[in-house]
C-alpha cells in the first residue's frame, strides 16, 4: 500500500483536509501532519528561532504549532524517516491558489518543500463561491492521486498545483501561472488605545490570458499547473548581460577581486 503524507495551511481541523484525508484513506496509508491553526499566506516559511511541538490527535493525525513547511520537515525527516511517503498531498485549500499568489500560499509551499526533500507533491485548492463543495472536490482529488500513484515512477521533484472551480467542471486543463494585477491596498486606522495599525487587503484582478490557471478556473475547468523551484529568469541571462558586464567592471575597479 502506498503511503501519503497530507498537510495544508488552513489547519488540521479544516474541512478541506478532513475530507481529503478520508477519501485518500480508501486506497492508501494516510498520515496527516498539519498546522494546529490556520497558516494561510505563510508561504515557504520555516521556523528556526523556537522549538516546534507536535501533538498526536489520533492514530495517523498530528498537529504542529508551525507552518506547512515545518510540518513537511517534521513528517519526512522525523516521524516517517523509516517509512518515507510516496507522495505529499496538500489541501484542499479554502480558496484558489493561482498565478502570482502561489508564492504566498502555505498549501502550495508544502509541495515546494516536498520537492526539495525528494518527495513528489501535489496541492489542491478549491474556489470558494456559491455552490462549492469540498465533498465533491475531495472525491475528485483522491481519484487524481490514485491515478498518479499508478505511474511506474514519479519524478522526485514533481510539483502539481491543482485548482477546482466552485461549480463542478467541464474537465481538466494543463495550464501555466496567470498574472495578477493586484489592487492591493494598505489601510491605516487607529486602535482603541490610540495607536495606528495597518491592514493589507484588496481585491485581486487578473489579466485575461488564455492558457492560464486563472482563466481555466473562471471558465469552469479544473486547472493543473506543473511547477518547479528554479526561479531563474532565463531570458535575463541574455537581456541583463550588459548590466552584469558593468557590475563586473565595477568589481574589477573596486578591488572586488575580479580580474
Ligand atoms: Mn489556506
Amino acid at each position: 500500500m502506498k503511503r501519503i503524507l497530507v498537510t495544508n495551511d488552513d489547519g488540521v481541523y479544516s474541512e478541506g483536509i478532513r475530507l481529503l484525508a478520508r477519501e485518500l484513506a480508501r486506497f492508501a496509508e494516510v498520515v496527516v501532519v498539519s498546522p494546529d491553526r490556520e497558516q494561510s499566506a505563510t508561504g515557504h516559511s520555516l521556523t528556526l528561532t523556537r522549538p516546534l511541538r507536535m501533538q498526536k490527535l489520533e492514530e495517523g493525525w498530528y498537529a504542529v504549532d508551525g507552518t506547512p513547511t515545518d510540518c513537511v520537515n517534521l513528517a519526512v525527516l522525523w516521524l516517517l524517516r523509516e517509512t518515507p511517503p510516496d507522495l505529499i498531498v496538500s489541501g484542499i485549500n479554502f480558496g484558489l491558489n493561482v498565478g502570482d499568489d502561489v508564492t504566498y500560499s502555505g498549501t502550495v509551499s508544502a509541495t515546494f518543500e516536498g520537492s526539495l526533500l525528494g518527495v513528489p507533491s501535489i496541492a489542491f485548492s478549491q474556489e470558494i463561491a456559491e455552490g462549492f463543495s469540498f465533498a465533491r472536490s475531495s472525491v475528485l482529488a483522491a481519484s487524481f492521486v490514485e491515478s498518479l500513484l499508478r505511474e511506474p515512477e514519479l519524478p522526485t521533484d514533481l510539483i502539481l498545483n491543482v485548482n477546482f472551480p466552485a461549480n463542478g467542471a467541464h474537465g481538466v486543463r494543463l495550464t501555466r501561472l496567470g498574472k495578477r494585477v493586484y489592487r492591493q491596498v494598505v489601510t491605516e486606522n487607529v486602535d482603541p488605545r490610540g495607536r495606528k495599525y495597518y491592514w493589507i487587503s484588496g481585491t485581486p484582478e487578473w489579466q485575461e490570458d488564455p492558457g492560464t490557471d486563472h482563466e481555466a478556473v473562471q471558465t469552469g475547468w479544473v486547472s493543473v499547473t506543473p511547477l518547479h523551484l528554479d526561479l531563474t529568469d532565463y531570458r535575463g541571462l541574455e537581456t541583463y548581460a550588459a548590466i552584469a558586464a558593468r557590475f563586473h567592471a565595477l568589481a574589477a575597479e573596486g578591488g572586488g577581486g575580479a580580474q
